[in-house]
């Protein structure tokens, strides 16, 4: 379902009010009001968010599940209150299935190397879609180095939609993974994930779906969704860098094997033998990003408590009214036009390179993305070096995009196209 069916735009008043919530967003760059864009890369922190981690570390601050004094047990209990919110915030049946990691890279990774490797024979196949972003391609290059199997890359069409029949079509007898993205960071597309995951599972392929860019925009049920994996990182939905989640089916988690070995991830170790912790703790070795964690829990609470769908309905609003403002400009060429979308803009602006589209724009106080946005294959697929991205969050404004229209004004200006 389109975040546009689901609910109307959201008025300026309420936008406002949400903006109020970011401090940064008062900054200046260049003398220009600070108008940010690059919400793909990364988004900006409420003041509940900050003040969460900062009252964690004035208050709790100790190490988790190894000391008996008092503020090992706050941070213990902070630390799994934190798991028990994700699980929440994503409908997973167990908090168990929620594995702490530093970011969608290492979630994918921990499935490429603990689940997929001590499975894949020579000749097995490992199925990716055409816009992946590159930490949904090379961790599984990489298991096919090590165990002789081929990837396989789904197509997508013109418009950047996937073609789920080739998908269906390509799932086989030898599949042992299907590893999709759930929104592209450099078209927008939106995945059909639920049919998605049927499609496999009716073949018996396993799915992990990279949420990196869905998390903070769709509403994602991974029960609902059925998937056996889905990675997202605590920066693209409000929360600090260096935490993020695999969530994963704990019967997946049962079956595979620790990743790390190191402290916390052990039941009793001697030098003969090691009993591993029960899940999720096998996967954690080591000391974890404490405060992360509680900053993360902190970031899904703002945003539930303006609902996933109003973020979706004012994306989506903002993306028909940039996409219709930036389409009266003739130099610019769209990449990724899909018929289901969430908030991000990319583009082309005639022979002008992407990153001095960029810095021109950057100089007018606006903040986009330029360059291949770890998705050198996109690029190659449309036959262009870079893009602008524009990527929405809940605090941008109409009249964001036009600063954004206007500073492109200013690039025809400069290179007199
Ligand atoms: N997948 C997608 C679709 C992304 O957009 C990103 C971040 N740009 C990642 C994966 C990687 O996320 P992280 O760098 O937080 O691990």
């Amino acid at each position: 379902m389109k975040p546009m069916e689901r609910m109307q735009g959201v008025d300026e008043e309420t936008v406002a009010q949400w903006r109020r919530d970011f401090p940064i967003l008062e900054e200046r760059v260049y003398d220009a009001p600070l108008v940010y864009l690059d919400n793909g890369a990364t988004t900006q922190k409420p003041r509940a968010v900050i003040e969460a981690e900062r009252a964690y570390y004035e208050h709790d601050n100790a190490n988790v599940h190894r000391g008996v004094h008092l503020l090992s047990q706050r941070a213990t209990d902070a630390y799994e209150a934190a798991r028990a919110r994700i699980a929440c915030f994503l409908n997973a049946a167990r908090q168990e299935e929620i594995v702490y990691v530093r970011g969608t890279t290492e979630a994918i990774n921990l499935v490429a190397q603990s689940f997929v490797r001590p499975l894949a024979k020579p000749g097995d196949e490992i199925l990716v879609t055409a816009m992946e972003h590159h930490s949904n391609i090379v961790p599984w290059q990489m298991v096919c180095e090590q165990t002789g199997a081929v990837l396989k890359v789904v197509p997508i069409d013109e418009s950047g939609a996937l073609d789920v029949e080739a998908f269906e079509r390509m799932l086989g007898e030898r599949t042992r993974m299907a590893a999709i993205t759930h929104v592209s960071n450099a078209l927008g597309t939106i995945n059909p994930i639920r049919r998605l995951v049927a499609a496999a599972h009716a073949r018996g392929v396993p799915v992990v779906v990279d949420g990196a860019q869905a998390i903070a925009h769709v509403p994602v049920d991974v029960q609902a969704l059925d998937c056996d994996f889905y990675a997202f990182s605590g920066h693209k939905i409000y929360g600090p860098t260096g935490i993020g989640v695999l969530y994963a089916k704990a019967e997946r988690l049962e079956a595979m094997p620790p990743w790390q070995g190191g402290g916390d991830m052990i039941r009793t170790v001697t030098f003969e033998k090691t009993q591993y912790n029960a899940i999720p703790w096998k996967f954690e070795a080591g000391t974890p990003n404490i405060a992360g964690a509680v900053g993360l829990a902190a970031a899904l609470d703002y945003v539930s408590g303006i609902g996933i769908e109003a973020i979706g309905a004012h994306e989506a609003d903002l993306l028909a009214y940039a996409t219709q403002a930036i389409q009266h400009i003739p130099q610019v060429r769209l990449i990724g036009t899909a018929p289901d979308k969430a908030g991000i803009l990319s583009f082309v602006f005639g022979d002008v390179h992407a990153h001095d589209v960029g810095t021109i724009v950057d100089r007018c106080g606006v903040a986009v993305r330029a360059g291949h946005h770890c998705a050198m294959p996109v690029m190659q697929r449309y036959g262009v070096p870079a893009t602008v991205r524009a990527s929405f969050a809940l605090y941008n404004t109409r009249g964001d995009v036009d600063a954004l229209v206007q500073a492109l004004t200013r690039v025809r200006e400069v290179f007199g196209a």
